[in-house]
């Protein structure tokens, strides 16, 4: 006999992109951050990989001290660029046994100096099969569970990419390998995200698409992230950041674009909001006040009446 059972909570994700620091002083700003964003009880936070893996032990550092240190729930990114299998293999290896539980699998942008090693792998999907494969081998540490699966989606479409209609074919090649979720890159209209998720639906896609979206209060972030992502930045937004008097003005020009954003993907299903941070706290906290979303009860008031 099954009794009805009660509504789960309903409310959206939230996470956060933090990455590696550089220095010392980064490193005590990114504490700074981390302590600011743990109090708003985020679902995960992601860690950034450098392609090639340059940045691999500040990475797996950052990763350990946020499982030792913090009740944060960290997702470590992982890219094939510039790595061979075997390498790969015993990194995921060493991500489980250290008490990681979330993975986002990459391919990494590919370096620009053409003689260095492109790696083994060569589309995220086979990272994603690769994890999936060293997960079965540690079925017994992972108490036969498994580990949750990120991968990128594209509201924008890839710049090596011929079609938005090939970004959403690699997208279900990613799920049909064992993807459980994807984070879409940061994109500036609300309908980008939209028509991504009505032609993945379309096409089959079922995994959750989670919005990525950054507090855009810089000109300077903005045309890096251009270049790095090769995306078409806003020129409406670029030119009300340029023409606003001051730092103060910015931000609120910035965070409002973005609270924007999030609202009208929350409005059109979006399961959560994923914030990229830059590992700066304060504007993504406004982008959250203003947002009003809704959260879990902290550890210990559940009502179980
Ligand atoms: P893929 O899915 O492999 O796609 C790469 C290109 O290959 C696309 O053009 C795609 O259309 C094509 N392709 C894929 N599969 C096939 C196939 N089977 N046949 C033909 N063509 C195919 N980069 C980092 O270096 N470190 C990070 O930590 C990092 N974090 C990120 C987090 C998020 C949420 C996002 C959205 C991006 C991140 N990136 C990161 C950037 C990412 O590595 C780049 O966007 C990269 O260019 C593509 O990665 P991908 O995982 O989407 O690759």
């Amino acid at each position: 006999m099954s009794f009805p059972l009660p509504p789960p909570p309903t409310y959206p994700a939230l996470s956060y992109e933090l990455f590696p620091p550089r220095t010392t002083s980064a490193e005590e700003g990114l504490w700074r951050t981390i302590r600011a964003l743990e109090d708003t009880r985020p679902d995960f936070v992601s860690v950034t990989y450098g392609a090639s893996g340059s940045n691999r032990d500040t990475a797996v550092g950052l990763l350990k001290r946020l499982l030792d240190e913090t009740t944060l729930k960290p997702l470590a990114h992982l890219t094939c660029v510039g790595n061979s299998r075997d390498y790969l293999v015993q990194l995921v290896y060493e991500l489980i046994s250290r008490g990681v539980r979330g993975i986002l699998a990459l391919r990494g942008d590919r370096p620009l100096d053409r003689s260095l090693p492109e790696g083994d792998l060569q589309h995220a999907s086979e990272l994603v099969e690769l994890i999936r494969q060293a997960e079965r081998q540690l079925t017994a540490h992972l108490c036969a569970g498994r580990v949750a699966v990120g991968v990128a989606a594209y509201s924008t479409k890839h710049p090596e990419s011929p079609s938005t209609e090939h970004d959403i074919e690699v997208l279900l090649a990613k799920q049909a390998a064992g993807a459980d979720f994807a984070i879409t890159q940061v994109y500036f209209a609300p309908e980008q995200y939209s028509q991504l998720l009505r032609t993945a639906r379309r096409a089959g896609v079922d995994i959750p698409i989670i919005p990525g979206v950054i507090p855009f209060t810089s000109v300077r972030r903005l045309e890096r992230l251009s270049e790095l992502a090769g995306l078409q930045i806003d020129a409406r937004l670029k030119d009300r950041l340029v023409s606003a008097g001051d730092d103060a003005e910015r931000r609120r020009i910035g965070v409002r674009a973005t609270v924007d954003l999030a609202h009208a993907a929350l409005n059109d299903g979006a399961p959560g909001i994923h914030i990229y941070t830059f590992n700066e706290h304060a504007a993504a906290l406004d982008v959250l006040d203003r947002l009003e979303l809704s959260r879990p009860p902290a550890p210990g008031l559940i009502q179980t009446a």
